[in-house]
């Protein structure tokens, strides 16, 4: 961060006083401004026995499998963020979302939140973020191309949990990657 998103001067890096960490503070106007992690939230959405993945049409991660996913915004609650990325992504609508994966992902300052959830129906497509939207059987998961690691994980723990139909909300962190400059998510 260079400049106050408030006035426009420039910041410097100054931990305030009653803080233990560096912040950015505004040379002019004193505005801190703290930086703190985003929400990615997303949904498992079934059909029956099948999964529904988007395979995505943006960078990060182009051209591979992804469950329905993203940033949270201002104002919603995060099931509902769940719910309109996967309108987004893959133009379905889904409902009975029941909260699963909570997967702290520290080294990018991001915690993503997945929900089971029913599909409403079979109409679903690609949306803006999207190449291809298809429903998978579990024999079919493209495991090897799945974009981020908190999608393979959710996707895991997903199907080692159906046969006994129990979905115990798991709690994890993924760790960083070692030697990789772009870490996978
Ligand atoms: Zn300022």
């Amino acid at each position: 961060m260079k400049f106050c998103s408030q006035c426009g001067h420039s910041v410097s890096q100054h931990i305030p006083q009653g803080d233990s960490r560096l912040r950015y503070v505004c040379d002019h106007c004193q505005t801190i401004h703290y930086q703190n992690p985003n929400i990615v939230a997303g949904c498992v959405p079934t059909w029956g026995t099948q999964v529904l993945l988007c395979r995505r049409a943006i960078e990060p991660r182009k051209g591979f499998w992804t469950l329905p996913a993203g940033f949270m915004e201002n104002g919603e609650t995060v099931e509902q963020a769940a719910q309109r990325e996967t309108r987004e992504e893959a133009c379905a609508e889904v409902a009975n979302l029941s909260i699963y994966t909570l997967i702290d992902v520290p080294h990018i300052n991001q915690v993503h939140i997945f929900y089971r959830a029913e599909l409403l129906s079979r109409d679903f497509a690609a949306g803006e973020e999207s190449l291809e939207v298809r429903l998978f059987d579990e024999a079919d998961i493209p495991w090897s191309e799945l974009a981020f690691r908190t999608v393979s994980r959710t996707l895991e723990c997903f199907f080692a949990d159906r046969p006994g139909q129990v979905y115990p909300v798991r709690s994890e962190a993924v760790p960083p990657l070692a030697g990789l400059i772009k870490p996978q998510q």
